[in-house]
């Protein structure tokens, strides 16, 4: 059974104009201590999906869907429904570990302070600093620091410690190694993957960088204008793509063996304020039919785990 279900989940924000409908029937499922990761460009409904299942998208944002956590709709009651599964079932990892952390504050007193909200005693919150900074590698003393005292990994260290303060089953990384060298990348990546490991830890990934997906994670699935359009096992995704658009995110990754030439996609992402007839990807797909114009890809279940948006998804498999 899934830990996790999301189900046909919509998100649309109000605006001046027409609302943007910035993530399109996405279903998802998560097994405990499984570790998927949401692929795509900026804007492509990643984020947004990710803030939907912590219930905390701002007032403007219309979501309906259900969010099946251990079988129950947690969107279903609203606040009153997901505040006691935030933090102690599900946490979040924000992006940018400078912005996730009070500044004023010491690393240790902003544990404390995450477990006594959720229900625990300072003494409790004072022993979850200990073991949860040890857990993510940090000295002693980091307890006792300022967020600046510490280094940019120090920092993202401080960030994942705080996610677990409240032993959560499932851990939501929204582009954590975002603005570290790529040494200091590699010690983030390798850390989740233990904690997974060692923890039973579920994780969400969110990046726009698919070098980093089979490094950490089990599956992938690609976004696109808000929609999921390939999902599959990340070996998968990286070496035989079915769906266009994520052949053109594999041909847009650096590969350090130079055995490929490095290529951007072109032209941009659609606008979400509109309607998007027939293959959002269709005015940068090199590979259209006449039907992509006018007849929107259902999302195929192939053989082998995969599924894929795209009207020549049969013909490829
Ligand atoms: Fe390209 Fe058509 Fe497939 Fe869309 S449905 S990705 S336009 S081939």
């Amino acid at each position: 059974m899934s830990l996790l279900s999301i189900r046909d989940l919509e998100v649309a924000f109000s605006t001046r104009g027409a609302p943007v409908r910035a993530v399109r029937a996405v279903s998802l499922d998560l097994a405990p201590g499984e570790r998927i990761a949401l692929v795509g460009e900026s804007g492509c409904g990643k984020t947004t999906t990710m803030l939907a299942m912590m219930g905390l998208l701002p007032a403007s944002a219309t979501v309906s869907g259900q969010v099946l956590l251990d079988g129950t709709d947690i969107l279903a009651g609203g606040e009153t429904t997901m505040r006691p599964h935030r933090w102690t079932d599900i946490a979040m990892v924000f992006q940018g570990a400078m912005n996730a952390l009070n500044p004023v504050r010491r690393v240790g007193a902003q544990i404390v302070e995450a477990v006594r909200i959720h229900g625990g005693s300072r003494q409790e919150g004072r022993l979850r600093a200990r073991e949860v900074l040890d857990l993510v590698g940090l000295p002693e003393d980091a307890v006792s620091r300022y967020p600046h005292e510490l280094s940019g990994g120090q920092r993202q260290r401080a960030v994942i410690a705080l996610a677990l303060s409240c032993r959560p089953r499932i851990l939501l990384a929204d582009e954590p190694t975002t603005a570290l060298d790529v040494i200091v990348q590699d010690q983030i990546v390798t850390l989740l993957r233990q904690l997974s490991d060692s923890l039973g830890l579920a994780i969400v990934l969110v990046t726009h960088d698919l070098a980093l997906v089979p490094r950490l994670c089990d599956r992938a699935a690609v976004m696109y204008a808000g929609s999921v359009v390939e999902s599959a096992p990340c070996v998968d995704i990286v070496h035989s793509p079915r769906h266009p658009y994520t052949r053109r995110l594999v041909d847009a990754t650096p590969d350090l063996a130079g055995e490929r030439p490095l290529t951007s996609i072109p032209g941009a992402p659609p606008r979400l304020d509109g309607p998007l007839p027939g293959c959002a990807f269709q005015p940068r797909c090199g590979e259209a039919v006449d039907r992509c114009a006018t007849i929107a890809p259902p999302l195929l279940q192939l053989a082998g785990g995969r599924s894929c948006a795209c009207h020549l998804a049969e013909v490829v498999a």
